[in-house]
């Protein structure tokens, strides 16, 4: 999963990215407004941490932004002032949560998750698909009740498939939601038909009734 963290204080940035990556988030950072607008307009994001005051603009121009080019990303702002009249305009806006700086790290953890459910998994700790159940915040996948092991980008793959089954996914997107927004472009993107092709052959031996398709020239589908 894919957080966009929008923060202009250097120290907190650091201290975010430092707590999610080690709760195995892939971070992409902006520390000002026209490095946020940039990358909300370009990349999708699994959860978008806003700050409000930033340099050259407002957090929740950028959240205008989002939901006017019809995104869905989940947004949480992260407000220093702690005013009223930010908390309203952020969620008349279309924020999914708000909350006041100084936080505590578990309490913004919990509301991440809590905003990813509703986003991604219709308010559920799971997401299933035939008979393959997949537990994101245990990072836990069940084949027939059957516990079945992948590696961390084997597990990010597969929840980004199950999350949109049936739905033709390109390899940019692939390689972006699991590998981050720095992907080069100008590499053949071969390393995801070798990973799509591992994680294939674990779910076959498994008895997984879930299979990718490969659709020429654009990318893979959930089948
Ligand atoms: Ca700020």
């Amino acid at each position: 999963m894919k957080i966009l963290i929008i923060e202009d204080e250097p120290a907190l940035l650091e201290t975010l990215r430092h707590f999610l990556e080690k709760e195995k988030y892939i971070i992409e950072t902006a520390n000002d407004y026209f490095s946020g607008i940039e990358k909300v307009g370009t990349y999708d994001y699994d959860c978008i941490l806003l700050d409000i005051m930033l340099p050259n603009g407002n957090g929740i121009d950028i959240l205008k932004e989002i939901r006017k080019s019809g995104k869905k990303d989940s947004v949480i702002i992260l407000s220093a002032k702690g005013s009223v009249e930010d908390k309203i305009l952020g969620l008349d806006f279309g924020a999914d949560d708000y909350l006041a700086k100084p936080f505590n790290l578990m309490e913004l953890h919990s509301r991440i998750k809590s905003a990813i459910r509703r986003k991604n998994q219709d308010g559920e700790k799971f997401v299933s698909y035939k008979n393959v159940k997949l537990y994101p915040e245990e990072r836990k996948i069940l084949v027939d009740g059957t516990e079945l092991s992948l590696n961390r980008k084997e597990f990010d793959l597969l929840y980004y498939f199950m999350i949109r089954p049936e739905k033709i996914l390109q390899k940019t997107s692939l390689a972006e939601s699991v590998w981050g927004d720095n992907i080069d472009q100008s590499d053949s993107l071969d390393f995801i038909y070798s990973q799509i092709k591992n994680l294939r052959k674990k779910l076959k031996d498994n008895n997984a009734e879930i299979d990718f398709q490969a659709v020429y020239g654009v990318g893979y589908k959930l089948v």
